[in-house]
């Protein structure tokens, strides 16, 4: 089979890996715009259940990964003023730009070969290929070629983020928040190798533009944030990718939907198909996943408009829980006004609950009672039906609004 794969990201590259590992004549070309190295953002959480994903499907890979990744123990809620509350947990950090070395490595030790600094942006440049993979991130140009066939919907965060790096290593999984006269400022922070940490900083719009972010340049902005999570960060500086004349790259996180996720030989994957807001640190698990659906789809059928039909439903019953999931996490941080004032071991509690449907129903305290409560087994089933219930009305309000 020939396949034409756009972007080098984990999603492009890991799908390539596949092809080749369960048939080697397969001819793969991955397209990919940027220079070989030169990647986005800084490190990324997973957790055992990717590990396990990457184990059954190429061992060498998962090994690989394994090896460069930083364990981080615990998670931790950090209010400027208040005693850390503790929470427990495990996971693994990997910097971005190892986790595409690793990758490209495999990717071409198996005979894929990959074309750096080769953007596809229009139809005329689509590949003749037998199917072409549409791996190119949230911002997919090959996607929007066929945007009427695919039925994209996007819908913005109201906060802001900015996905910035640190050398200070924070070896449990931290959220701090400090108090500013313009609002509730926090971060979202996590080691991913011995020397450095992703540090996304959020806010709402107006604790945003009240302090400032929209007049100052990328270094002055990383000063006032600098100064802001002065406890947090031990005197350790927060780095961008971004010139220091420019301004930081804050954006609203791209909510994004496909009503298909293929048209003619095109199929979406990863980011390209959809997005899940980074709180549940989950995007590069699921663009992943997606890989693994779809190399063992176009070998598990005969012709290739059979198994793109196939991949779609699998991946999109798949995605159904992820995505209402991050949708409540990011409702939750939307919010973070209703939550802020708890207590930290309050504040931790219902931070951990924030992909429930019922805690932005609940009074806060009252809704921490019923946290701890929710351990009786008839008073957790109870809570589950309610929860149910609030969602299918959620689901009916939003089918009927989107109508
Ligand atoms: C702030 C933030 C934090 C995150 N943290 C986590 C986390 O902790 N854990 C986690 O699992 N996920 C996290 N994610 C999500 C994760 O980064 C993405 O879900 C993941 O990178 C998706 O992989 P992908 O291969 O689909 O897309 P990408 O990684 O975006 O790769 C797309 C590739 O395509 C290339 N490309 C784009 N357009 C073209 C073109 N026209 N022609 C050729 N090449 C092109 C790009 O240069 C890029 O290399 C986070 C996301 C954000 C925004």
């Amino acid at each position: 089979m020939k396949i034409a794969c756009v972007g080098a990201g984990p999603a492009g590259l890991y799908f390539a890996i596949l092809m080749k590992l369960r048939d080697p004549r397969h001819e793969i070309t991955v397209y990919e715009r940027n220079p070989e190295g030169v990647t986005h953002g800084w490190g990324v959480v997973f957790w055992d259940d990717l590990v396990a994903d990457l184990r059954a499907n190429d061992p060498v890979t998962a090994q690989a990964i394994l090896d460069r990744s930083f364990g981080w123990i615990d998670q931790v809620v950090d209010v400027k003023g208040s005693r850390p509350a503790r929470g427990g947990g495990t996971g693994f950090g990997i910097c971005r730009r190892t986790l595409l070395a690793i990758l490209r490595e495999r990717a071409t030790d198996l005979g894929v070969e990959i074309l750096f600094e080769h953007e596809i942006a229009e139809g005329a440049q689509l590949p003749d290929a037998d199917v072409i993979v549409a791996a190119d991130g949230v911002g997919s140009q090959v996607r929007r070629l066929r945007m009427d066939r695919f039925r994209t919907r996007i819908d913005l965060g109201r906060n802001k983020y900015v996905w910035l790096g640190t050398p200070r290593v924070f070896e449990a999984f931290t959220f701090g928040l400090v108090p500013t006269q313009a609002g509730w400022i926090w971060f979202h922070a996590y080691g991913y190798s011995k020397d450095m940490s992703t540090f996304i900083v959020e806010c709402s719009p107006e604790t945003w533009k009240g302090l400032g972010f929209d007049r100052r340049n990328s270094a002055q902005s990383l000063t006032l944030l600098e100064n802001l999570f002065e406890d947090h960060l031990n005197g350790h500086r927060l780095l961008s990718h971004s010139d220091s004349q420019e301004s930081l790259p804050w954006l609203n996180f791209r909510n994004m939907t496909n009503e298909k996720w293929h048209a003619d030989n095109i199929a979406l994957l990863g980011d390209a198909a959809h997005t899940t807001h980074f709180s549940i640190g989950s995007g590069t698990r699921l663009a992943i996943q997606d890989a693994i659906a779809l190399a063992a789809n176009l070998h598990g059928h005969e012709d290739v408009q059979t198994a793109l039909a196939a991949y779609e439903q699998e991946r999109q019953l798949a995605m159904l829980r992820p995505q209402r999931e991050a949708r409540l996490s990011a409702a939750w941080f939307e919010n973070i006004p209703r939550y802020a004032h708890l207590a930290p071991p309050q504040l931790f509690a219902l931070l951990l609950d924030r992909r429930s449907r019922l805690v932005s129903h609940i009074p806060p305290k009252l809704y921490y009672r019923l946290h701890w409560a929710k351990r009786i087994p008839p008073v957790r089933m109870l809570y589950r039906w309610a929860a149910l219930g609030v969602e299918q009305l959620a689901g009916l309000h939003r089918r009927l609004s989107h109508s």
